[in-house]
């Protein structure tokens, strides 16, 4: 019996989580953490019996508490309630399927208590990640991706030697609006941006993967999972999301991961790595693909994979305030405050007037995010 405990288990990773638990009886739930979604985490709970629960507000976890009261789960609430699920004795893996930079500290604190990690939380590689991937290893803990372009890596190196990775391909869908020019995204309104092409996502997430924005995360992300320098992290523009990622070797050759744009795989596989469970679904039948095409990004119109690079490059608290203003100008964006081409100009300026720090601490970093929260509610006059 494997147990698992998921922060957001209420959101879109953490609900396909709960699928994969579902349909596999040797994996059980040890305890679940959500924002506000008090409804859906009590549904939850009565079907997984968690012994642990935490709510982020404790107006929310009171809430939980009376709805539950009948059960024998204990309700926390805040970073400590947060904490408390990231250390649970009886849990072996954590699953960081919660939004943002909240994600480090249990993230930390988890690994330090020996869990493996089963990654989505990819803010928490792409501003700490120069903390985690040195803590992991001192403690033997796993960091086992569940993004599905780094899974698609992950599983491209399988028994492979690091040294002979040439360079690792990352795959991209474009988005709903590949092929545009700056001129024709001006007018994007909420509802485009949130319509993906291949993958039902998180509304952040979907409108980061239109901006090219979430690419830029994810070649940050692979950069630290992977030990592989951003010179050697190419990003190929592939529409029909076939192939997920790919590795190329020393010697020209490419392993590649093929499937169905299903999440449930690489959370699956990272819940049971090494092993390789079935799992019911679609397949990609490769006679159906009448074609499978390949193009460069285009980074003068997507300019938020541009300024990831740049962030990158810069490193220290930068990567930190490229997440954060993008995070803060989504917000507005969904909230219809400012315009779609305004989300990647942001990103720009907050980066332009960041003075760095190498290395940032935990407490750096989110100092650097709070600034930048504060820098554009300045500037948006909030
Ligand atoms: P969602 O917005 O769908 O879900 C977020 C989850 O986090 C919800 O359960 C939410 O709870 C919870 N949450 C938010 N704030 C807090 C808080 N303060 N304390 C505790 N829980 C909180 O996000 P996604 O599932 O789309 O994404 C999660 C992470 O996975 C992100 O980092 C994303 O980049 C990454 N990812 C997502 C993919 C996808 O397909 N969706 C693919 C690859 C990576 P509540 O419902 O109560 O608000």
């Amino acid at each position: 019996m494997k147990k698992i405990a998921i922060l957001g288990s209420t959101g879109s990773i953490g609900t396909q989580t709960l699928e994969v638990v579902r349909s596999n009886p040797d994996l059980q739930v040890a305890a679940l953490a959500a924002g506000s979604n008090v409804e859906k985490m009590e549904e939850q709970i009565r079907e997984f019996h968690p012994v642990l629960a935490a709510m982020w507000t404790e107006e929310a976890a009171k809430d939980l508490q009376a709805r539950v009261a009948d059960t024998e789960v204990k309700v926390v609430s805040g970073m400590e309630g947060l904490l408390e699920i990231a250390v649970l004795a009886e849990s072996q893996v954590l699953v960081t399927a919660i939004v943002g930079m909240i994600g480090i500290k249990p993230t930390i604190a988890a690994i330090q208590a020996g869990k493996d990690i089963a990654l989505a939380n990819k803010e928490t590689l792409v501003t700490a990640g120069h903390i985690i991937m040195p803590l992991a290893k001192q403690h033997g803990a796993a960091i086992l991706p569940v993004d599905s372009e780094h899974s698609a890596i992950f599983q491209s190196m399988n028994g492979e030697p690091k040294d002979k990775i040439e360079k690792i391909l990352l795959t991209a869908s474009g988005g709903p609006f590949r092929g545009r020019s700056r001129e024709q995204l001006q007018n994007i309104q909420v509802e485009d941006a949130l319509k993906h092409p291949n993958w039902a996502m998180g509304r952040k997430i979907t409108i980061d993967s239109s901006t090219l924005v979430n690419k830029g995360l994810e070649v940050m992300e692979a950069k630290w999972l992977f030990g592989v320098d951003l010179d050697r992290i190419q990003v190929v523009v592939h529409p029909q999301s076939i192939i997920h990622s790919a590795v190329q070797y020393v010697d020209g050759a490419i392993m590649a991961q093929l499937g169905t744009p299903d999440m449930k795989l690489p959370i699956q596989y990272a819940l049971f790595y090494p092993d390789r469970r079935p799992m019911a679904g679609k397949r990609v039948d490769l006679f159906d693909l009448a074609q499978i095409t390949f193009e460069k990004p285009d980074t003068d119109t997507f300019t938020g994979l541009a300024l990831a690079y740049e962030a990158a490059k810069t490193g220290g608290s930068m990567p930190t305030v490229y997440n954060a203003a993008n995070e803060r100008a989504v917000a507005l964006f969904l909230d219809r405050k400012i315009s779609y081409l305004q989300i990647t100009e942001l990103i720009g300026k907050a980066m332009e007037q960041h003075k760095v720090t190498a290395a940032p601490t935990v407490e750096q970093i989110l100092e650097a995010e709070a600034e930048t929260y504060e820098y554009i509610s300045g500037r948006m006059k909030l």
